[in-house]
């Protein structure tokens, strides 16, 4: 394994560089993987030779272009098991697919007095799209709780869904804790009540094999940049027949048949659902990234990320005052933590001074730092380009750190 991580590495050329006079160790990955050479080469390729607006012209350029978003369109059906390509709407990210159900679905859906279920380890971007609805919608959302390990209380999920529940939105991996929540089986609940789901999957998709149908998912979203792919590119699968019934949520040019003053038709899906010029070039990108994740292997990123996962999280333990927040079984590669009274912020920046990129603060999930009464913590994340010796020399600076406090 060592050997092909050696050459996985020296695909990603930003894994050579130097903070200050120290080797960067990168362990945000958790916020945003780091990208090999052949998506950028390919994002700089188009610029070059296939920049030419999607869907709108007849003239060769923007055929191409628009031959290579489709492309991408159905490489992503494909990836995730999808059922046909009218079933992925390209978005901005996880944010805007959610924000687009919430608005679209929820809008035109939801009444006074209905319930949405959520769960207390949501990342805002699954959070405040469900309060602007309550602008419009007089809706309550319920939360599930966890144990203090970082498991979902399943129990009380099942508990919260009455008469007026319409809908229920989670996570399918934790970007604070880890944790895997058990999604096939919350969902084949929800079902049972006749409730749809929305599986928040932007810290799955870059670990997890992912396959809808399996899953049974109603709406499923993720994020290229986390999937080692270009920034502002997006995915919402959602099942044909809710989309179907779902009114735009954007107006503007591509999501429209015909428009004239008096009456506007919609485009068919997926495009009803994408207004505007898209990020063609990035999305043609994104499938570069899905060639990388399927040439590498999912188990071979897994089983390398979780071999550093437990490694990390034995040293980090031998260290006194150390807290990790999230230790579910069968977590993703994720350690937040704190130590002592130390405040994260220090140690973030003090760590940086070593070279070592980490994530400090509430990273977006305010609920969950509530439910454990803490202002935030730390966290280092892997991905498969992260080695042992990565971790030696975290761990090594760790202690230097709070040997300063
Ligand atoms: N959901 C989860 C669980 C996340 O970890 C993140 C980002 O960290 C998001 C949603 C939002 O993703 P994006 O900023 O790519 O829209």
């Amino acid at each position: 394994m060592t050997t092909d991580i050696k050459k996985i590495r020296e695909e990603f050329p930003i894994l050579n560089s130097r903070i200050g006079d120290r080797p960067l160790v990168y362990f945000d990955n958790t916020a945003t993987s780091q990208t090999p050479q052949e998506v950028v080469e390919s994002i700089a390729h188009l610029y070059e030779h296939t920049k030419a607006n999607v869907h709108r012209g007849v003239h060769t350029l923007s055929q191409e272009a628009t031959d290579l978003q489709e492309h991408t369109r159905r490489r992503v059906c494909e990836y995730i098991n999808a059922s046909g390509i009218e079933e992925i709407i390209f978005t901005r990210g996880t944010t805007e697919a959610i924000n687009l159900v919430a608005a679209s679905y929820g809008g035109a859906f939801f009444r006074d007095g209905d319930e949405v279920i959520l769960t207390v380890m949501e990342h805002h971007a699954n959070i405040v799209p469900w309060q602007l609805l309550q602008a419009r919608h007089n809706i309550r959302l319920r939360v599930v709780d966890i144990d203090d390990e970082g498991n979902l209380d399943i129990e009380q999920y099942k508990s919260l869904f009455n008469e007026r529940t319409v809908f229920a939105s989670f996570c399918h991996i934790s970007n604070v804790l880890g944790t895997v929540n058990p999604v096939k089986e919350m969902i084949a609940f929800a079902h049972s009540k006749g409730v749809p789901v929305l599986v928040d999957g932007a810290q799955a998709s870059p670990h997890l094999k992912i396959d809808v149908r399996d899953l049974d998912a109603d709406f499923y979203a993720f994020s290229s940049h986390k999937m080692y792919g270009p920034t502002g590119v997006g995915v919402l699968y959602g099942r044909r027949e809710l989309l179907e019934k779902m009114p735009p949520w954007q107006g503007g040019g591509e999501m429209i048949k015909h428009v004239s003053f008096e009456k506007t038709t919609f485009a068919d899906l997926p495009f009803k659902f994408e207004a505007g010029t898209p990020d063609f070039i990035d999305i043609a990108a994104f499938a570069k990234a899905l060639d990388f994740i399927e040439k590498t292997g999912l188990d071979n990123i897994r089983a390398h990320e979780e071999d550093l996962l437990e490694y990390c999280t034995a040293e980090m333990m031998k260290i006194p005052g150390m807290r990790i927040f999230g230790t579910a079984p069968g977590k993703a590669a994720v350690i937040s933590f704190l130590v002592g009274d130390i405040h994260p912020y220090d140690l973030g920046l003090l760590l940086d001074k070593m070279g070592i990129a980490v994530r400090t603060g509430h990273h977006c999930a305010q609920p969950l730092m509530d439910r454990f009464g803490i202002p935030g913590t730390v966290r280092a994340s892997f991905a498969v380009y992260n080695t042992r010796e990565e971790v030696d020399t975290f761990i090594t600076a760790l202690k230097r750190v709070i040997s300063m406090f």
